[in-house]
């Protein structure tokens, strides 16, 4: 039920001045106000979860967003940014495996999945980010990365639950073919596959190359 509260003095609120902004109907607050900018103290890395109660490993609930221009000032031009925000890996495929990346129905779909991005990127970034000022806007889906990385199912890599499963090792059953990568131990990330690359290169070379190796670091 709607309940109005008529203020004697003021309405002091405690949201962050862009959350409140966007409590208020456009028209209540000066265009001036509302595109001051980007904020100056903006951070590289933002998570936003709508809903707690849903979990972090759903879909449409947590997104991710880096603006790596806050760093790397001259990814962008003067005065601008470039940012990249993601759901982290919990877009259902099966969703996207039906369609023709061609058809209208696969990009009315791409424009309403993406708009839980849009809507975190309004949130992190405040009244000064409009989508509407956004001179380049590039939306992927999981067909994306399926195509453009060779990603099998577009995945980012396998959902292993901590306890019941793991990453599988790095040998096969043909002799002398190793896999490496996100898909095999240690795990996701560019780190973690850099260390995989290093086990396999490691399990190549015999034990005194070990030895030489170790020495030469000085360990
Ligand atoms: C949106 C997103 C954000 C991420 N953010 C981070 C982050 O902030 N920090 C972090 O550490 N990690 C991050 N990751 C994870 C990290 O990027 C990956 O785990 C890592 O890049 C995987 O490396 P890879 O070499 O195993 O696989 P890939 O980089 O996918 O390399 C596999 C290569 O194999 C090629 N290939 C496949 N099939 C064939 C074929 N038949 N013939 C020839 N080539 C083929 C593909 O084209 C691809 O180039 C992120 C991933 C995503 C998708």
């Amino acid at each position: 039920m709607l309940q109005f509260i008529r203020a004697k003095k003021a309405v002091v609120g405690n949201a962050s001045i862009w959350d409140t902004l966007n409590l208020l109907p456009k028209e209540a607050v000066p265009n001036s106000y509302m595109e001051r900018g980007i904020r100056e103290d903006l951070g590289i890395h933002h998570t936003v979860v709508n809903d707690w109660e849903r979990g972090v490993d759903v879909d449409q609930t947590v997104v991710l967003i880096s603006v790596p221009s806050v760093l790397s000032q001259d990814l962008a031009p003067h005065g601008k940014h470039i940012l990249h925000a993601c759901t982290p890996g919990t877009e259902p495929f099966e969703l996207w495996d039906v369609l023709d990346r061609r058809s209208s129905e696969y990009k009315k779909l791409k424009s309403e999945r993406s708009e839980v991005l849009w809507r975190a990127v309004e949130r992190a970034l405040g009244p000064g980010f409009s989508r509407d000022n956004c001179e380049v806007k590039l939306v992927g889906t999981p067909l994306t990365h399926q195509r453009f990385l060779r990603r099998n199912r577009g995945t980012y890599g396998p959902a292993i639950q901590i306890g019941k499963d793991s990453f599988v090792g790095h040998s096969t059953p043909i002799p002398q073919l190793y896999c490496c990568g996100d898909s095999t131990l240690p795990g996701i990330g560019v780190p973690a596959v850099g260390a995989s690359g290093a086990i396999v290169a490691n399990s190549l070379v015999p034990i005194s190359q070990h030895s030489q190796l170790l020495d030469a670091i000085g360990i």
